[in-house]
């Protein structure tokens, strides 16, 4: 059960105490206090722990402090979507709404290579009206040999230039705790030009150390992708590790799945589950099209498969896009193969804005139908 405290509540004031006092008389109820400020106020949720089938929901909404309450399933209970659920599914970073209601276009690199093609990644995109872009830094290989992404040294240039370029989030794949520091070191040396996403990739869902470290600290958002071979469920769990941390913040990347039903795509393409995710959680979706199909592959209409299925995903209500572009493929060091042309930007941008209007068109179709 989560009781939602009103705005600006005072925590060191008298109905507070009388409430958290209270609570503690429960026997077997056990609590966890929730803060989430914001520029304007500060919401408190109280999550009561145990055994809360015996406790009136009428009771706790009389309690000091109290605006409303409720009742969540077993599952995901932070991130949840529980029934009469009023908390809100988007929040705000850096000025930009993450949201079941809206779509941010992440273009970038898979990873940094050479800072002229950040340089001129990033200002294609500001020339698009872009304002949010991927830049890998710390890249997971299959082989120990694989480049692995040019780590610290490359930060505070991107994020200088990010900045000079008006971006105001980058999507950005940590592997460790130290990461995490040492984005937050370079943040600070540059003068927080712009902000990050700390994206979790399909071979660290499952490391929930990383992820309790990772759902402690409130300052950076989170983009946690699918595990590639694990159940919806258990990459949905762990999105709530994150969340039952304290960062609720959380993107959810759909990426698709590792098995040969997929082949020739990269992996198997999962956007079915779009939807999905948004019914069983209050979390954005984000799609990946580049690592689901993994190819330049053109369909005879002559729409590349990852344009074909960015378009799929984004008419069944995709939240964000996460695609990966480079001014020279042939040259990038990871991923080049799967990578969109810049050139192709404008094109791709144009495809994503048509498939949207599409989605927006059946969701009023449906209130329309609704209402006869
Ligand atoms: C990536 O986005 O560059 C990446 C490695 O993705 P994933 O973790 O989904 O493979
Ligand atoms: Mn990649």
């Amino acid at each position: 059960m989560i009781l939602i405290l009103a705005s600006n509540t005072d925590t060191q004031g008298a109905a507070y105490r009388q409430l958290t006092a209270f609570l503690a008389s429960l026997e077997g109820i056990n609590t966890r206090v929730h803060t989430e400020r914001g520029t304007e106020k500060t919401l408190t949720e109280i999550y009561l722990i145990g055994n809360t089938n015996a406790l009136d929901i009428n009771d706790m909404m009389a309690l000091p402090c109290v605006e409303n309450v409720v009742r969540v399933s077993e599952e995901y209970r932070v991130l949840g979507r529980h029934q009469d659920d009023p908390r809100p599914s988007h929040f705000e970073y850096k000025g930009v709404r993450f949201g079941q209601d809206t779509l941010n276009v992440f273009a970038g690199l898979c990873a940094v290579g050479d800072q002229e093609h950040v340089e001129t990644m990033l200002k294609a995109l500001r020339d698009n009206g872009q304002v949010c872009t991927r830049m890998g830094a710390y890249k997971p290989r299959t082989s120990p040999y694989a480049f692995q992404g040019h780590g610290k040294k490359c930060l505070p240039y991107v994020f200088d230039l990010a900045g000079k370029y008006g971006m105001k989030v980058i999507a950005m794949e940590i592997t460790h705790e130290s990461h995490l520091e040492e984005i937050r070191e370079a943040l600070q040396q540059t003068g927080s030009p712009t902000g990050v996403m700390l994206q979790i990739g399909t071979r660290n869902t499952q490391n929930f150390e990383l992820l309790k470290i990772v759902g402690r600290q409130q300052e950076f958002p989170v983009l946690l992708k699918r595990g590639f071979g694990i159940t919806l469920d258990e990459s949905l769990n762990a999105a709530e590790y994150l969340a039952s941390e304290g960062n609720r913040n959380v993107v959810f990347g759909l990426r698709g799945m590792k098995t040969n039903m997929g082949d020739p795509h990269r992996n198997f393409v999962d956007f079915a589950h779009v939807p999905v995710v948004k019914r069983l959680t209050r979390m954005p979706v984000c799609i990946d099209p580049s690592h689901s199909v993994g190819t330049r592959s053109a369909a005879p209409d002559g729409i590349l498969d990852v344009m074909h299925i960015t378009a799929q995903g984004v008419m069944a209500g995709a939240n964000m896009v996460l695609v990966d572009f480079h001014p020279a493929p042939a040259k990038a060091l990871v991923d080049g193969p799967q990578a969109l042309l810049l050139k192709e930007l404008p094109y791709f941008l144009e495809d994503v804005q048509i498939a949207r209007e599409a989605y927006l068109k059946r969701v009023a179709l449906q209130q329309k139908f609704a209402s006869t």
